[in-house]
């Protein structure tokens, strides 16, 4: 099956049907009719993954206008750069020519489905790559959807769609793909980066971390806290890019509790439980991991549970020690830590003494002070006093660094991540003399002078 996948994109490839930019329009109209004339089976196919409502908003307008984006400026990125040229090179043609690499394998995570596999998709259709995809088998409606979807609307053999979980990722990994897209967790990633080392196959890593939400005591508390929850709890907190933790001066830390507390009740009501806009765990095993991280803390905001429906409520934690078992790992999760820290220079030794986050979040009416804590800092991005909104700009690359990932995407950045750039001098036979003196024999003399 896997290997028939790939058999079947690199023969579709090596046929030289994407090269032309017409093709490669051709088929992302088709995606775009796909997202269009789908959008009810996807919201639906997502409500029984992960019971989320709000999927337009969260995940099909990005996709949309990735595709609207890819449309308009095929022409421009996939044309020939001109580069900058030296004395030697001065009437020859010298430019670098984008060009495709070849079958792409792309594998995606759970929790943004539709996001995960088909941005990078857009990005490897515009390349006029072949691509074999590999949604997550957690989100098993959407990845069985997506497989009875992609050939009624695509290419059939350029972009099929394996389904399946570790074993069947496992074996496609053990195959020769010329650029691996990999959306997920930072252990897998690094069994993903072993496997294309033994290919020499370039890798692009999406991963997670733990994203640090900075709050500084001038700022307007209560807006802060407002988009701080939206973010947090959209999806139930398994976003990869949700602030994961607080950092705030031990003088604002019950302001900011109250102000989350008005923020849920005016989002999910009284009970979270019954609200159409809050969702749930993806499976058991999260729901036990997330869990156990909440063991042996009061949770000053929610904290109540139901095993059988996977509900864990919004949940605040304050005073969270900072070696704690909750500050170790990805939460991934409806909780929500507060760490306290001195002020702003403390916060950044806190987050510089932990891996590099995916995204930082510093709520901060000081311009000066931002730009220094951006300056002294490193994360995959920053949003400043916002959450998430760095993400939905297609001109950003998207990335993390470090243990948050490698390799950028969105619009123009996911072409050239699935192009060969590769470099062109032309130059014609003429004009012989202005090489003479590169030829041997040399004239020493010149040397010893
Ligand atoms: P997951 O368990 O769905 O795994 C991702 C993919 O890897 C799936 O297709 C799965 O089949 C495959 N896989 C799982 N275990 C494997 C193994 N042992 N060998 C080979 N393949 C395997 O998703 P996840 O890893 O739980 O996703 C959550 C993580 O993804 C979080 O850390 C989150 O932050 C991160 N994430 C990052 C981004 C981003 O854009 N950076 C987006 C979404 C999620």
């Amino acid at each position: 099956m896997e290997r028939q996948a790939l058999r079947q994109a690199r023969e579709a490839f090596l046929s030289g049907r994407t090269r032309p930019i017409e093709f490669r329009l051709q088929q992302l109209h088709a995606l775009k009719s796909m997202i269009t004339e789908k959008q009810t089976e996807i919201a639906n196919a997502l409500k029984q993954d992960i019971n989320r409502y709000d999927t337009p908003l969260l995940e099909l307008i990005g996709i949309e206008n990735e595709i609207k984006l890819a449309i308009e400026k095929l022409s421009e990125w996939a044309a020939p750069r001109p580069v900058e040229k030296n004395l030697l090179t001065i009437s020859d043609e010298v430019y670098i020519h984008p060009e495709p690499l070849g079958v792409v394998l792309i594998i995606g995570a759970w929790n943004y489905p539709w996001a995960v596999t088909l941005l990078p998709l857009v990005g490897a259709i515009a390349a006029g790559n072949a691509a074999v995809v590999k949604p997550s088998e957690l989100s098993e409606s959407s990845a069985l959807l997506l497989h009875a979807l992609l050939p009624r609307y695509l290419d059939k053999d350029l972009y099929p769609v394996v389904t399946g979980g570790v074993t069947e990722t496992q074996e496609l990994l053990r195959l020769r793909f010329d650029h691996i897209f990999y959306t997920g967790s930072s252990t897998v990633g690094k069994q993903v980066m072993e496997a294309a080392a033994h290919h020499l196959t370039p890798v692009t890593l999406e991963l997670g971390g733990k994203s640090p939400c900075y709050i500084d005591k001038n700022c307007d508390i209560r807006v802060a806290c407002r988009r701080i929850t939206w973010g947090k709890f959209a999806n139930c907190g398994q976003t990869c890019i949700a602030p994961d933790y607080i950092l705030c001066d031990p003088c604002i830390q019950g302001r900011v509790v109250e102000c989350i507390r008005q923020t849920l009740l005016e989002f999910y009501g009284a009970d979270p439980k019954c609200s159409p806009d809050y969702g749930r765990i993806i499976n058991r095993r999260h729901f036990s991991r997330v869990m156990g991280l909440m063991e042996g803390y009061a949770p000053v905001l929610g904290g109540q549970s139901d095993a059988s429906q996977r509900y864990i409520a919004p949940t605040v934690l304050k005073d969270v020690p900072p070696h704690s078992r909750l500050m170790q790992e990805e939460i991934f999760g409806p909780l929500l830590p507060i760490v306290t820290v001195g002020d702003m220079d403390d916060a950044i030794r806190f987050i510089n003494e932990r891996e590099k986050p995916l995204a930082l979040y510093i709520f901060c009416s000081n311009k000066k002070a931002v730009k220094r804590m951006i300056e002294e800092t490193s994360s995959g991005g920053v949003t400043v006093n916002d959450v998430m909104m760095h993400y939905t700009l297609c001109s950003l690359p998207f990335g993390g660094v470090g243990q948050s990932g490698m390799g950028r995407y969105h619009g123009r950045h996911t072409f050239d991540q699935l192009s060969h750039h590769r470099a062109c001098l032309i130059r014609s036979l003429g004009l012989e003399s202005v090489n003479l003196s590169r030829y041997p024999p040399q004239d020493r003399r010149r040397w010893r002078r």
